[in-house]
């Protein structure tokens, strides 16, 4: 899995529809203070499905959307597309190109997208589940991560390792299983009372 190029529309400063590609080899953005290079690593967790505004550095989620400058309107809508080769079959889908967007409009309204058909955000999430992608997975690392690593919680520290493991997806579907056991469970209860009853 490789993520070749992101393209970005009315985020944050990208008021242009921009396309950012990357290469085999270490890719670096280099630009002066405040020209948007820690937005373009917001539009990345943002599309992975990151729903905390104080992590995209936002006060409210519209706030993502260009808001405008002394000589260029504001921005109904933002939307950001991650185009990621598959060819090694990392990602759970037989296709060798994967494209996943999101999209904003000012109304709230809120679209996700993968390969162009509308998705769920589960379903975006699931799709990166222990592939070390994901809105709070090890692969975006910005200023002071390394750090707050290190000095967090071991809870928390472990839970990077198991990401990185691969047996995240596993602990999330033992603890559905173990609600649905739970509500049948309680089912079984009620019906047993119902029983006790009619007898
Ligand atoms: P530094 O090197 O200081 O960390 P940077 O290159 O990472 O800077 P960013 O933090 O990515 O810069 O970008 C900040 C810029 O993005 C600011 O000029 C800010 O006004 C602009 N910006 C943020 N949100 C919006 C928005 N919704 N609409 C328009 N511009 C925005």
């Amino acid at each position: 899995m490789f993520l070749k190029s992101i393209q970005i529309f009315g985020f944050k400063s990208f008021a242009d529809r921009s396309v950012i590609e990357f290469r085999d080899g270490i890719s670096a953005l280099l630009g002066p203070n405040g020209c948007g290079k820690s937005n373009v690593v917001d539009s990345i967790k943002w599309v992975l499905g990151e729903q905390s505004t104080k992590t995209l550095r936002a006060e409210k989620m519209e706030d993502v959307i260009f808001n405008g400058t002394e000589n260029r309107k504001a921005l109904n809508v933002a939307e950001v597309t991650l185009t990621l080769s598959n060819d090694d079959g990392v990602l759970p889908i037989e296709i060798p190109e994967i494209e996943v967007k999101r999209r904003l409009h000012r109304s709230g309204e809120s679209e996700y997208f993968i390969n162009s058909a509308p998705v769920k955000l589960r379903e975006v999430r699931e799709l990166f589940f222990d592939t070390g992608i994901g809105k709070s997975s090890y692969s975006i690392m910005e200023q002071g991560k390394i750090d707050q690593i290190l000095s967090n919680k071991p809870e928390e520290r472990r839970y990077i390792f198991e990401e990185a493991a691969g047996i995240t997806k596993y602990k999330l579907k033992g603890a559905e299983a173990e609600r649905k056991l739970q509500r049948t469970e309680e089912n079984m209860r009620q019906v047993e009372g119902i029983l006790r009853e009619v007898k």
